[in-house]
């Protein structure tokens, strides 16, 4: 069996005839921040802060948070980090904040909708971050999870901006907030889509249910179509798409992302060697006619085949 060595990434991300695409590390724990930079990771495309609220019966202090915010962010000293406000529920429970009498936690009070009934939570987390952001060079993007209206942008934006927390966005996993793109993006900043939820609520198929496995995979059409949906949005207000779900980390995926225009790409560091060498021998000629392609399937398994068969440097 062949060994498999993850590729190193320095500089920044491109096709191979110079179209930008940020490459980014996904972080979920202190720890991550500095061996993702040592990675080459251009900057953070997806900071979950669920750690340091998991495990307690209590929110962390503000003082705490800023710490832990601040120890990230000093990793990568005069780049982007965008931090994703907490996101309790379903697979990240938090008995302080989730209800624990829903018959579907995953279509619960869940992710931005904690804020509703805990909005000090919210509130204080974003202090903890203006706080840590001031302290250091990194530039400090914040987003929100789980948003599925216009009208939780537009609030979301606004409590940034109380914080002085002036690029604020929001993540695009839900359906509602992909077709709703275009009148969300004229609120937010930029949007980041979260590839993992997206594909659970578009094909109705838990995450963590193995039994439904062949479902979630973001390779499936509806769930490209909302990307492109969302990219669309995006162009049309002039604001940067990202994805952080695991689909960034798949080489023939990144470039089909690519081709539909997502911007920027946030992925577990280990995979930013690889999906910058399949970037960087295709062109965006290529990974448009690839995404074409995808995007004209009607199954999974024929978008990625078509897919692959279109990009050269994976033939
Ligand atoms: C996602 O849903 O794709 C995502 C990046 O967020 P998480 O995996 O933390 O839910
Ligand atoms: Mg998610």
């Amino acid at each position: 069996s062949e060994q498999h060595e993850a590729r190193t990434f320095s500089g920044r991300g491109a096709t191979s005839d110079g179209h930008r695409v940020e490459l980014l590390a996904n972080v979920g724990e202190v720890a991550q921040a500095e061996p993702a930079a040592a990675a080459g990771a251009e900057g953070i495309g997806l900071f979950r802060t669920e750690f340091c609220f998991l495990d307690r019966d209590t929110e962390p202090s503000i003082d705490e948070q800023v710490e832990a915010y601040g120890t990230v962010l000093a990793a990568f000293a005069g780049k982007k980090v965008v931090v994703r406000t907490l996101d309790a529920g379903a697979d990240k429970p938090m008995p302080f904040l989730n209800p624990t009498d829903e018959a579907n936690p995953a279509l619960g009070v869940r992710g931005f909708r904690t804020s509703w009934k805990n909005p000090d939570v919210l509130e204080n987390q974003l202090a903890a971050i203006a706080t840590a952001a001031a302290a250091s060079s990194a530039e400090v993007w914040v987003m929100a999870p789980m948003v599925s209206r216009v009208g939780e942008a537009e609030e979301f934006v606004a409590a940034c901006t109380r914080h002085g927390l002036e690029t604020a966005g929001v993540m695009v996993e839900v359906p509602s907030a992909a077709l709703l793109a275009g009148p969300i993006l004229a609120r937010a900043a930029f949007a980041s889509i979260g590839t993992n939820d997206l594909t659970q609520y578009t094909l109705a198929a838990d995450r963590l249910l193995g039994a439904l496995a062949p479902l979630s995979t973001p390779w499936d059409p509806a769930v490209l179509s909302l990307i492109r949906t969302t990219c669309e949005g995006g162009q049309a207000q002039s604001r940067p798409v990202g994805v952080c779900g695991e689909a960034a980390a798949d080489p023939a995926l990144a470039a089909v992302l690519v081709g539909m225009g997502v911007t920027s790409l946030s992925m577990t560091p280990r995979a930013l060697g690889d999906v910058a060498a399949v970037l960087a021998a295709t062109s965006l000629e290529q990974c448009r006619r690839a995404a074409t392609l995808a995007l004209g399937t009607d199954n999974a398994e024929a978008a990625r085949l078509t897919a692959r068969e279109a990009l050269p440097a994976l033939a």
